[in-house]
């Protein structure tokens, strides 16, 4: 087994720039998601590690030795593709064991071992069919198998659930997350489906047009998103981003929000970030958003709010939709023209939400869209 490092890695198609400086690395046994939307250059750096396609520059070493040089045939890694790119003519079983026909591994050896990772994947009886004759879901698993069955260094997997339904596309995803732990083998795995990132990476590597946003733990990630981007792109609903400024004046701190007569007042108890100007320094204060979770949005009736708002940062407007999802509801609260999503705790839903928002649940973004940092 081996780990992974993607160092400084840049590709450009002709005018297009692909991947853009991009580093980071997958431990030894670990599984790292590799998220983002259509386009951010998900599939061209799985290519790149495969060998299928050559970077413009940079490096990618597995157990310490680079391999940029190296043939795909030659580089100890196994993919997995979206579309599975089973061999429609042969059986479950020749499709499962031909990466060891390819190395001429004795028969007899490669039969038993062919049948130990079927019976490892449950589809040892299914090895005399053709995939034609095989659901999605058990045509995954057979893409699967021939991954596993050459013992590789590492695992290289490409949106492999996407061909599934919801319902089985969630039972898979543990599958191969236990799976992938019971093998103990290095694993880049790319979706661009968040919830299948946060569920299943020991560690996530979020793209957007080509450059890495953020690298890190699924929670580390959501409790401090890096960038306005991250936080727009994680959680369901993701974070709320409200645009506005922020200013410190001899009474204290407050957020004006564009289209809103009434400046929030930060409670003197809260930290604000240091990107905070003084009002008056340009008049105005500094450029920021700010990013709360639907759920750290606590609804206060009207006389409540006085009280709530000296610790809190206290808010209101009307409720300009609701959505009831089975045994939790979101509402749309209009806070002049910008839209925050809130969780209800119950299902009825308020004319005009007041919300306060504890300090410790804010996260300030400055003018360039990056996590301001408060002062602990
Ligand atoms: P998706 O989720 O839609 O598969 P992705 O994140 O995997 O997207 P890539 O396929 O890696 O994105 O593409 C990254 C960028 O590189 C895109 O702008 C794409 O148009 C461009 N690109 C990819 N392959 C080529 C190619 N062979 N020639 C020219 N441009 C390419």
């Amino acid at each position: 087994m081996g780990a992974l490092e993607i160092e400084q890695v840049h590709k450009r198609f002709g005018k297009t720039v692909a991947l853009s400086d991009v580093t980071f690395d997958v431990g030894d046994g670990e599984l790292v998601v590799i998220v983002g939307p259509s386009g951010c250059g998900k599939t061209t750096l799985l290519r790149i590690v495969a060998g299928l396609d050559q970077m413009t520059s940079g490096e990618v070493r597995l157990d310490g030795a680079p391999i940029s040089n190296l043939a795909s045939s030659r580089r100890d890694i196994a993919m997995v593709f979206q579309s599975y790119a089973l061999y429609p003519h042969m059986t479950v079983e020749r499709n499962i064991g031909y990466p060891l026909k390819q190395r001429r591994v004795p028969k007899t050896y490669a039969r038993e071992r062919v049948r130990q990772v079927a019976e490892s994947l449950e589809i040892a009886d299914l090895l005399d069919r053709k995939p034609g004759q095989l659901s999605g879901g058990q045509r995954q698993r057979v893409a699967l198998g021939r991954a596993i069955v050459r013992e590789p260094q590492a695992f290289l997997m490409d949106e492999p659930l996407s061909n599934l339904d919801a319902k089985l596309r969630a039972e898979t995803r543990s599958e191969i997350s236990k799976l992938q732990r019971r093998l103990g083998v290095t694993t880049l795995y790319v979706t661009h489906d968040q919830v299948e990132a946060m569920t299943m990476g020991d560690r996530i590597a979020i793209m957007h047009a080509g450059r890495l946003q953020q690298f890190g733990r699924p929670l580390e990630l959501f409790d401090q998103p890096a960038n306005v981007f991250v936080a727009g792109f994680l959680g369901t609903p993701p974070m709320n981003l409200i645009r506005g400024r922020l200013a410190r004046t001899g009474a204290g701190t407050h957020f004006t929000m564009p289209g809103e007569a009434r400046a929030l007042e930060v409670p003197s108890s809260a930290p604000v970030p240091e990107v905070v100007r003084a009002a008056g320094s340009d008049n105005d204060g500094a450029h920021v958003w700010l990013g709360v979770r639907p759920g750290a949005t606590a609804l206060v009736s009207p006389g409540e709010l006085a009280e709530a708002s000296r610790h809190q940062i206290t808010l209101s407007g009307p409720v300009s939709r609701s959505e009831l999802h089975g045994d939790i509801a979101y509402a749309t609260v209009d806070i002049g023209g910008q839209e925050l999503t809130i969780t209800l705790d119950d299902m009825r839903v308020p004319d005009v939400a007041h919300l306060a928002i504890k300090p410790e649940d804010i996260r300030w973004f400055d003018s360039a869209g990056d996590l301001a940092p408060v002062p602990s």
